[in-house]
């Protein structure tokens, strides 16, 4: 019988699985269908250089057609919802029947509740919201002056609140422009929950270029003209992002999957509380131990070779593997420059500048490789 195995979303986890299923499932009797709502891949982990220069979305968008061979059957559309029982997927207008499902439909935007924010705040998780923000951003700057800058307010500040901040940073310098850039966060430090000494030194970053950073309170309200907090003043803006969380998709809202906040819960192989899916990346919460993995590209990535391996498996009834996360450190941009953190091949625990750079631009273009070759990577160089 032939099996059909069906792989949701085009991001790190997705598109890395999709690619290794390929090869596991080479001389199986197996069809591969692969749902996305963009006919690309999108290099996220780089969507805030976007902020500051739109040109950069061709760098890091890479055409499904270069990901998959012809015989992967590749179906855009939004996936709205999952039928365990039946094992089928509704799509925007048809269905997709599974024997094996593996949701990586990555995460978006979580407002925990507070009012106004979903409303008011623009969000960052994809292309079209780069997109929106560099337009408002200039927009504010056009409209602003020396005397009266435009406030431009980034709210939560982990990798994509920091990075973000970064390039509105670059792009107030490249443009000579007048904005202020305000970084909110609710904990006491920026990078709630990293190491100090790399907390440190990307706060001294931000500081040199320019970026207010407010701490330990958290906002309770925003409206279309500020944002209010627990104790301090209310801070207005001109352009509010935020970026302070993250949760499941709407389209596993109704699903039976076991989850938290529609993230579905996985084991540590990947399998949820259906034999007959599969859940990796910001999707999933992924059992390790004490701390499930966390919700970044580096994780996404490393799960996928895993995950599709494991779906072989199952066709294959043999036992599956197990994936243990391996924290290759971190690497985090603020505009031209960046920061490394424990990076294993490295012996220096926190360094900057430009090696640090330099292994942020090696990183993603290693994936853009891996996925396609190194010549298109070599290509988006200068954008990562
Ligand atoms: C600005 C920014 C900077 C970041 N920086 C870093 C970093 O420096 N390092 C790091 O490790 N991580 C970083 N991250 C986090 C990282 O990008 C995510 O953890 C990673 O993208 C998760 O991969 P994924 O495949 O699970 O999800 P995604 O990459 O989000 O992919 C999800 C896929 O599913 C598709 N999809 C979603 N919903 C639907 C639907 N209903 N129907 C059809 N298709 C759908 C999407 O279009 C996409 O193709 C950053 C994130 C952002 C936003």
């Amino acid at each position: 019988m032939t099996e059909k195995v069906v792989v949701l979303g085009a991001g790190y986890a997705g598109a890395g699985a999709i690619q290794r299923l390929e090869v596991e499932l080479e001389h199986a009797d197996a069809e591969l269908t692969w749902v996305s709502e963009h006919d690309y891949h999108l290099v996220l982990h780089e969507a805030h250089r976007v902020i500051r220069d739109p040109g950069v979305a061709e760098d890091i968008t890479i055409p499904v057609g270069d990901v998959v061979s012809p015989s992967t059957d590749f179906v855009q559309a939004r996936v709205e919802s999952v039928d365990t029982d039946e094992q089928v997927v509704a799509l925007d207008d048809e269905e997709v029947e599974y024997d094996y499902l593996l949701v990586a439909l990555g995460s978006q935007t979580a407002y925990y509740g507070i009012p106004g924010m979903e409303e008011n705040a623009l969000t960052l998780k994809g292309l079209d919201d780069a997109r929106e923000i560099h337009r408002r951003v200039k927009q504010a700057a056009s409209e602003a002056s020396r005397n009266d800058p435009a406030k431009v307010v980034i709210g939560g500040a982990g990798l994509s609140g920091i990075q973000s901040a970064g390039e509105v940073a670059e792009f107030r310098d490249e443009h000579r422009a007048p904005i202020d850039i305000y970084l909110v966060e609710a904990l006491e430090e920026i990078m709630p929950g990293q190491d100090s000494e790399l907390q440190g030194t990307v706060r001294r970053h931000l500081e040199e270029a320019d970026v207010d950073i407010l701490t330990d309170d958290p906002i309770t309200e925003a409206d279309e003209d500020a944002i209010y907090f627990d104790e301090g003043e209310p801070l207005d803006y001109d352009v509010f992002v935020w970026t302070g969380g993250i949760t499941g998709q709407d389209a596993l809202d109704d699903c039976d999957l076991d989850n938290e906040h529609n993230r579905v819960t996985a084991e540590s192989d990947f399998r949820t509380s259906d034999d007959r899916v599969f859940a990796i990346g910001d999707s999933a919460i992924v059992d390790q131990g004490n701390d499930p993995a966390p919700p970044t590209a580096q994780a996404a990535w490393q799960a996928a070779e895993v995950a599709a391996q494991n779906i072989a498996r199952a066709i294959n009834d043999q036992p599956f593997e197990t994936w243990t996360y391996d924290d290759k450190g971190t690497l985090v941009s603020i505009g031209e420059t960046a920061v490394a953190h424990d990076v294993d091949v490295i012996p220096v625990r926190t360094f900057n500048s430009y090696p640090a750079q330099f292994l942020k631009k090696f990183v993603a273009a290693r994936w853009i490789a891996d996925l396609t070759s190194w010549p298109r990577a070599l290509k988006s160089w200068s954008s990562l």
